[in-house]
Formats: C-alpha cells, sequence, structure tokens
C-alpha cells in the first residue's frame, strides 16, 4: 500500500501492510516456513539471480520480517532496512558490509560494552581496526580518518555517561573526506532520528525499545539511501567492486533499476547469506506488535524519566544525577538539539555511600527489576560497578562514567507514583 503519513504513529501501525493478500488478515501472519514454492525454474532462475525480487529462503527474506523491516524503514525515514538476530548482529554486519581485512573504521569511545568488545578484540582479530575517538571533540573524527577508513560509527544516547551524539557535525565531516556515519539509536527511538541529521545508516538493537516486551532479542540495519557510494569508488570495494561470491556483481551498479539500497542489499545477499544470523519470523511478529505502540510508549517512558530524575536530584542521599534534561553547556545543546519530545529513559545517579550503597539499594528494591537491560516497559535498575564494569579496573570505570555509587536506572511506563515510591523506599536504605 503507498502510505504518504510521515507520522510515526500512523506509520507503526500501516506501512507495509494492509492485509494478507491470502486471507484478508489484517494482523501481519506469521509465516512460518522456511521455503517458498517456485512458480517455474524460470521464476526460480530469476530470483536467485535478482533479475526477480521474491521470496527465496528464509535465512535472507520473510514476508513477517519484511513488513517489520518495511515499518522501520518508514518510520526512520530510510530507503529499506534488514532485520537479524541481535543487535551485536546488525553492528557486525554494518562493519563488515564495508571493511575488509586491513581496513578501519573510526568509532565514539562512547559505547554499550558489548559493541567495545566486538570493535576491540572480535574485529581485530579478523584485521579490522577500530579507532576509538572521544566524540567531546567532532574533529577527532577526521584527525584518525585515512584512505582506509571505511566508516564512522556512534551511539545516539550513550550510557552510562548519557552525553548525545554530535551526529550533524560528524555526518559533516564525513560527507566532506567521503565517509559515513553508522548511528547505533537503540536509547532513542521516536525522539531522535539519525538520518535527519546527516547519518547514512541507522541500527537498532530491537530488544530494547521497539520490542518493549522483553521477550525477544532481534537486531535491524536502516539503509538511509542518502550516501553516495560510487563517489569515492576506491574507498567501498565491497559495494564497487567485482562481487566473485555473485557472478562478479557491482552492487551499487546491480542495484540501479532497484532504487539507492547497495548497502542494504549487499548485507542481505552476501552476510545474511553467509554468515546467517537471521530473525525468525515469530520475533519480527512480536517486534511488530511492539513496534505497534512505540511512539506512545516513548511519551509514557519520556514522561516518567523527567519526573524521576526531577526527584533523584532533591534527594538527600544522592550526589548526582546524569540525565540529559539536567545537563549544561554543550552536552545539553547537543540533547536539545538531536532529541525532539522528551530526553529518554535512561536516568543515572550517584550514591553518596558508595558501593556498599549502590548495592543495597538495589537489593532494596521491590518492584523495579536488576536486570542487564534497557528499554522494557518495565522499569530496570542495575549498579555497574559490581556487574557490567566489573571486570574494568577501577580507572577504567571512571573513563567510562561509572563510580562506585552509579546506579543506572531504565524507566518504565508504571505509574509514577509506583515508580518514585518503590525508589524512595529503597534509597531509605542505601
Ligand atoms: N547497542 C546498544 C546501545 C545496546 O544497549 C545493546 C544491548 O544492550 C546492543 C547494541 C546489543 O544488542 P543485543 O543485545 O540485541 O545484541
Amino acid at each position: 500500500m503507498t502510505m504518504d503519513s510521515k507520522n510515526p504513529e500512523t506509520l507503526a501501525l500501516h506501512a507495509g501492510h494492509r492485509m494478507d493478500a491470502a486471507s484478508g488478515a489484517v494482523a501481519v501472519p506469521i509465516y512460518q516456513t522456511t521455503s517458498y514454492q517456485f512458480q517455474s525454474t524460470e521464476h526460480a532462475a530469476n530470483l536467485f539471480g535478482l533479475k526477480e525480487l521474491g521470496n527465496i529462503y528464509t535465512r535472507i527474506m520473510n514476508p513477517t520480517n519484511d513488513v517489520f523491516e518495511q515499518r522501520m524503514a518508514a518510520i526512520e525515514g530510510g530507503v529499506a532496512a534488514l532485520a537479524v538476530g541481535s543487535g551485536q548482529a546488525a553492528t557486525t554486519f554494518c562493519i563488515l558490509n564495508l571493511c575488509r581485512a586491513g581496513d578501519n573504521f573510526v568509532t565514539s569511545t562512547d559505547l554499550y560494552g558489548g559493541t567495545w568488545n566486538l570493535f576491540a578484540n572480535t574485529l581485530k582479530d579478523m584485521g579490522i581496526e577500530a579507532r576509538f575517538v572521544d566524540p567531546s571533540d567532532p574533529e577527532n573524527f577526521r584527525r584518525a580518518t585515512d584512505e582506509r577508513t571505511r566508516c564512522y560509527y556512534a551511539e545516539t544516547l550513550p550510557n552510562p555517561k548519557l552525553n548525545v551524539f554530535p551526529i550533524r557535525e560528524v555526518a559533516d565531516i564525513g560527507r566532506e573526506l567521503g565517509v559515513p556515519l553508522i548511528m547505533d539509536n537503540t536509547a532513542a527511538p521516536i525522539i531522535c532520528k539519525p538520518l535527519d541529521h546527516g547519518a547514512a545508516v541507522v541500527m537498532y538493537s530491537t530488544t530494547k525499545y521497539i520490542g518493549g516486551h522483553g521477550t525477544s532479542i532481534g537486531g535491524l540495519v536502516i539503509d538511509g539511501g542518502n550516501f553516495d557510494w560510487e563517489a569515492q569508488g576506491d574507498r567501498f570495494p565491497t559495494l564497487n567492486g567485482p562481487d566473485p561470491s555473485y557472478h562478479g556483481a557491482v552492487w551499487t551498479q546491480a542495484v540501479k533499476p532497484l532504487g539507492p539500497i547497495a548497502f542494504i542489499l549487499r548485507m542481505r545477499v552476501i552476510l545474511l547469506r553467509d554468515v546467517g544470523a537471521a530473525m525468525s519470523p515469530m520475533n519480527a511478529f512480536l517486534f511488530i506488535q511492539g513496534l505497534e505502540t512505540l511512539p506512545l510508549r516513548m511519551r509514557a517512558h519520556n514522561e516518567n524519566a523527567v519526573m524521576v530524575a526531577d526527584f533523584l536530584k532533591g534527594h538527600a542521599k544522592v550526589t548526582k544525577v546524569i540525565f540529559p534534561g539536567h545537563q549544561d553547556g554543550e552536552p545539553r545543546r547537543r540533547a536539545d538539539a538531536y532529541l525532539k519530545g522528551g530526553y529518554g529513559a535512561l536516568v543515572g545517579f550517584e550514591l553518596e555511600g558508595g558501593k556498599e550503597a549502590g548495592r543495597a539499594f538495589i537489593d532494596a528494591l521491590q518492584m523495579i527489576y536488576h536486570v542487564a537491560n534497557i528499554g522494557d516497559a518495565r522499569t530496570l535498575a542495575i549498579h555497574p560497578a559490581t556487574t557490567t564494569h566489573s571486570q574494568l579496573s577501577a580507572e577504567d570505570q571512571l573513563a567510562t562514567g561509572v563510580s562506585d555509587g552509579y546506579v543506572r536506572l531504565s524507566i518504565g511506563i508504571e505509574h509514577i507514583d509506583d515508580i518514585l515510591s518503590d525508589l524512595d523506599q529503597a534509597l531509605a536504605k542505601a
């Protein structure tokens, strides 16, 4: 169906699906099938030769996943998307789609720990160099760029520091040098659209807010269709050179009749085909259910987070509140420039009593869950110094923004009175 609306509330319910062609079903059916009957040998040959687009095998495409992909691409303002098995798979695919052994990419130091490990260790072992730079000065990205730099990578709203990334500034440097910016927008769906600020690609761990229900692990990559891969032919050999695994196809040429989808098409037909980190149709269905209410949920998340941050600021045992809406100076300017309709739902705070107080606070929580996740409809808490960051030295913990008494909250959509009441009683014991 055609969908002219640009409003996420509408797109989340309507983009990519009107009804099932076979049954008229309004809900998106779960196409729990591995394979698809070809109409003829010619049809099969055309599909494999990409002369015709259509379903071949669920590892590389599936009609349920397709609706999820179309919906996410529409909401984000991109041209196409690819759903994969996890956020980690999405990040890995973003880098492997552009980098080969001997290449490098420049990444912000403010990253989710799993992404840090992937970049610093696993990709390094594969011969791909991640150049970590401090995002407080966007020019650091320019300084770290050379002729083998294939992309820039960053998170919109990275925790624990919660300093919003300078998307436009770094995207502009990249466009000047011919380097695309890939944004992990996991913590800021709806409130930030990185493609509007010059990013070329957006990725999500859909495990978090997109699902919201905390039932499924998933990832998704959206191609902005706004980056000229051909203009700097030598920088992108994976897209501009002949691909020996597909009869010498040159992806930027092969997609010409289909639109500016070289990046995402290669990711699907090469990486997903070969590595196989596919999202199951059942999980795509569950993410579609979550997505339907995402704009509404984000409003409730944002509103509750502001009230929690204000409450914590006035509490005697809290020495510091980390929240974009409470920042000053350049971090605040960036938060206001890139987040619209709220400051997200992550709130950090430091307890006067350090590590022991952090532990006591977490143990005293009654409603709020103690889990290593964010973006659930329920409120979640964790004490990073004794869990997620416990393997780091005290010095490295501080460098990443984790002090002994730091507690991270992912504010849910319960009634605010109940969230504040649980925080209040747990703080009394901290
Ligand atoms: N990116 C961010 C910002 C995350 O918080 C996470 C997970 O916590 C990931 C990526 C990885 O996602 P997944 O757990 O779905 O693999």
